[in-house]
Formats: C-alpha cells, sequence, structure tokens
C-alpha cells in the first residue's frame, strides 16, 4: 500500500517524534517536511500529566519552534473539552489524577472538589488507598465516571510501569462502574483532533507507534495511518495483527524519504 493524499496530520509522540528527551530519527526533517508543504498538524498523547504548554517549552527547547498550545492535545484536554460541553463552568469536579489533569481542569472553568458528582480519573504518581476510597464512595453515590485514558503500562527507563489504566482498574473495581473514555483508541481525542484541524477523518493521516491505541482508533473513524516502529510495536506485532495500518516505517525518516518526491 501506498499513502494518497492528506491534507492534515495527527501524529502521537511518545516513541513517534521522541524516546524521552531525545528526538527519534527523520523527527525534525518531519516537522520541516509538514511546515514546507503547509500541512495543519496536531500532536496528540494518552498522556494527562503534563499540559500544552509543557509540551511546547519542551519542544522550544529541543530547537522545534512555532508549535501553538492549541496544537497539543492530550487525553486531559479532550476531558475537559468533554466537560465544558456537558457541565456549567464552576461544577464542582473530583480529580484523581495528577497535576495535569487538575490543572486543565481548573483552567476549563472548573473547581476541583473532594464531593463532587463527576470523577475524572488519570495517572496519579501519587495514588493512595484513601484516594481510591474517596471517588469509589463518590461513583457508588452515582457520580458520572470519566477515564482520561486507560493504558494499563507506562514505559519508563526501570521498565513497564503502572498506568492509568490500572489505576481505573482499581477503581472500576472497587465501584462496579465502568468509565467512559477519553484517549485513544476511542473517538473522543481524534474527533477534538479534527474540529482543530477542520478536515475530514480520510483526508486526514495518523501517525503512531501502538497498534491497539493510535492506529486502531484512527482506523475505526476511517483515516490512512501509518505505523511507525520506533516506539511500542515491532515488526513482528505487525505480522500477526488483524489491524494492519495503510505503511508502515522504521521512523519517520522513512516517511519523509517515501514522500520525498511530493
Ligand atoms: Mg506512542
Amino acid at each position: 500500500m501506498t499513502l494518497a493524499q492528506f491534507s492534515s496530520v495527527i501524529m502521537d509522540m511518545d516513541g513517534v517524534i521522541w524516546r524521552g528527551d531525545t528526538f527519534l530519527p527523520g523527527a525534525l526533517e518531519w516537522f520541516d517536511w509538514l511546515r514546507n508543504h503547509q500541512v495543519p498538524f496536531v500532536l496528540a498523547t494518552n498522556n494527562s500529566s503534563k499540559t500544552p504548554q509543557d509540551y511546547v517549552s519542551k519542544l522550544t527547547k529541543m530547537e522545534v519552534s512555532g508549535i501553538e498550545p492549541w496544537q497539543i492535545i492530550t487525553s486531559g484536554t479532550t476531558t475537559a473539552d468533554t466537560l465544558k460541553r456537558r457541565y456549567a463552568p464552576g461544577t464542582p469536579i473530583h480529580v484523581l489524577g495528577g497535576d495535569g489533569l487538575r490543572a486543565v481542569v481548573t483552567d476549563a472553568g472548573f473547581v476541583v472538589a473532594d464531593d463532587a458528582m463527576v470523577v475524572v480519573v488519570g495517572l496519579d504518581p501519587q495514588l493512595t488507598y484513601q484516594k481510591l476510597k474517596t471517588a469509589t464512595l463518590l461513583l457508588r453515590r452515582g457520580a458520572d465516571y470519566i477515564a482520561s485514558n486507560v493504558d494499563r503500562t507506562l514505559p519508563t527507563l526501570e521498565g513497564l510501569t503502572p498506568g492509568a489504566g490500572s489505576i481505573v482498574a482499581a477503581l472500576s473495581a472497587a465501584s462496579d462502574r465502568e468509565p467512559e473514555i477519553m484517549g485513544k483508541p476511542y473517538p473522543a481525542m481524534y474527533e477534538t483532533a479534527l474540529s482543530r484541524l477542520g478536515t475530514q477523518a480520510r483526508e486526514t493521516l495518523m501517525i503512531g507507534d501502538r497498534l491497539d491505541t493510535d492506529i486502531a482508533g484512527a482506523y475505526a473513524l476511517g483515516m490512512q495511518t501509518v505505523l511507525v516502529l520506533s516506539g511500542v510495536a515491532t515488526r513482528d506485532d505487525v505480522n500477526t495483527s488483524r489491524l494492519q495500518p495503510t505503511v508502515v516505517f522504521e521512523d519517520l525518516a522513512g516517511l519523509v524519504q517515501s514522500l520525498g518526491h511530493r
């Protein structure tokens, strides 16, 4: 398969453009390609622990300038957009999550509170039994239940550590409830991205390193997909997967090379 024309791009960050604080091969060339061809793009991550401004600052420090906060979509900002559509400003929201998630909920005009009829869950590196208990009791009283994402693990230098999905699993077990999920592969984040880009799914390209999230969600909405093997998915994963991306490259350098003639 080869890629057809596309008029905008959504791309994941970890495992696609960088790992930790190091750009992966082709990342800078890819940003240049997008600029030279005036293709609008957004960066979309399931990680809710950092704010869009944090990512803009990190990119600027790494010498990629000109990225604006609207171009950064996290499962946290998607959660905030959903909250804004549903609840009046000032509504109390209970957050079981990190500082980034708390910040986007507050910035969206809500009041983070212990007692609330909406519970928002993300990765909380300071998780305690008491926090699980508080959220459980709210859910058992019928509070709305929204999860920023359900990635069970988080790749770190030490290995795979518990992700937001592991905390959601504990809370779901304790409350006998299932959350509405904002992150990839569920549609909310892609829909936010498409509305910011102003393009339709079929003319939009999704680039990711995970088949089960990045690629699965984009495929379901009818986007063209690029899987890069510079992150989580391996060639073996592709060979044994029923879900096939439109194209597969080792990294973004391969993508830039394939598009070079356009
Ligand atoms: Mg990734």
